[in-house]
């Protein structure tokens, strides 16, 4: 039998054990995962382009276990009543390559995004970061927020988006938890003062949500929104005067914010960071930019935690996914049962 977390269970698990608990757990499995990043098969995200947006398989294995996430990204959604991002996943034992665990990822992925872009910003910002800019308050909005109270304090928030239901939605499901939260006029005036910048939106165009006159000395951008051909969100002259640090390097060329940019423009991958075989930051007056995409190893780790952390309590059921008739080779046997009509 498969394991299964279902939507419901997710909320659940998450609510019960707190959003800020479960990403602080999720970070330690990110953290161990991208320290044994060359075990993992690895390969840019397989894609499939329309014109309403983009369905992706996300697969990964470490030789034991094998992933995927399905996932899909429609920025013009949440007008027609849907999320702009869905996903499910799963994890296979590799040595029968049956399922063993399948689980939603919407909710997941907002985790292990937020879990992600603070391991990145644990390594990468100013450790004396004490604002951060939001730029987009959608549904990945309240999880960056926690991830970043989680890592390094952060409490207050200046945010902007172009939506100011969004706004008012992320004051009052952050505001309750302590959050001081700052609306802002601009993208520009959310990340004037801010010591990081994340920059979260959804829009398939090659937008400019960030200007390179936004970004001072010494900030942090966690741009996450740019994620796919044809949609970023930065002014390319940030690029030049930032660091930058990616997730996988042949993925994030396609589908980050250095899609724009020549196929020698230096980057450095966060693991190597993590390892300490490449630098981070090297002085508090550098800007750094975290070009995150999301990788299918941050997915394994995810789908890995909640597996670990849910098994044998009421969180998971089983379902009956993998035929498996009691002979291996009569499969046909399994329609004895109903009487089938030739
Ligand atoms: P969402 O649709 O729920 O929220 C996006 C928000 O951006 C909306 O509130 C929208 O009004 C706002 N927005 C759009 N254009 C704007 C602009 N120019 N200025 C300010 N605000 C603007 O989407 P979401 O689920 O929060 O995802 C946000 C983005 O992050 C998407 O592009 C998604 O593909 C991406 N994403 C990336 C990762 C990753 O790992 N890097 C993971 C999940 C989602």
């Amino acid at each position: 039998m498969t394991r299964l977390v279902d939507v419901r269970n997710m909320s659940r698990w998450i609510a019960d054990h707190g959003p800020q608990r479960c990403i602080t757990g999720m970070i330690d499995y990110l953290d161990a995962d991208f320290r044994r990043w060359e075990q993992f098969d690895k390969t840019p995200r397989v894609a499939s382009h329309t014109p309403f947006g983009v369905i992706e398989l996300m697969p990964t294995s470490d030789h034991e276990t094998y992933g995927f996430k399905y996932v899909n990204g429609h920025p013009s959604n949440p007008q027609r009543g849907f999320q702009t991002v869905t996903a499910f996943g799963v994890l296979a034992d590799v040595h029968n390559g049956y399922p063993t665990f399948l689980a939603e990822m919407t909710l997941l992925t907002a985790l292990r995004t937020a879990a992600t872009s603070a391991l990145a910003a644990r390594a990468l910002a100013r450790p004396d970061s004490q604002v951060m800019a939001m730029i987009g308050t959608g549904s990945q909005a309240e999880f960056q927020a926690l991830a970043f109270r989680q890592t390094l304090g952060i409490d207050t928030l200046r945010v902007y988006d172009v939506d100011p239901d969004a706004i008012a939605k992320l004051a009052r499901n952050l505001t309750p938890l302590g959050f001081s939260i700052e609306a802002a006029s601009s993208a520009a005036d959310a990340a004037r003062g801010a010591d990081i910048i994340t920059t979260c939106t959804a829009d398939k165009q090659l937008a400019t949500v960030l200007h390179d006159a936004d970004v001072a000395a010494g900030m942090h951008v966690n741009a996450i929104g740019g994620d796919c051909p044809g949609k970023t969100e930065l002014d390319p002259a940030i690029l030049d005067r930032a660091r930058v640090f990616v997730e996988y390097t042949p993925q994030t060329r396609i589908e980050g914010e250095i899609q724009h940019q020549s196929d020698d423009f230096p980057v450095t991958e966060l693991w190597e960071v993590l390892l300490g075989r490449k630098e981070g930051r090297t002085s508090p007056a550098d800007i750094t930019l975290f070009d995150s995409v999301g990788f299918a190893i941050e997915d394994f780790s995810a789908l890995r935690y909640v597996r670990d952390q849910v098994a044998g309590t009421d969180y998971e059921s089983e379902i009956d996914l993998v035929a498996a008739p009691e002979d291996p080779k009569d499969l046909f046997g399994m329609l004895g049962a109903f009487s089938p009509v030739g």
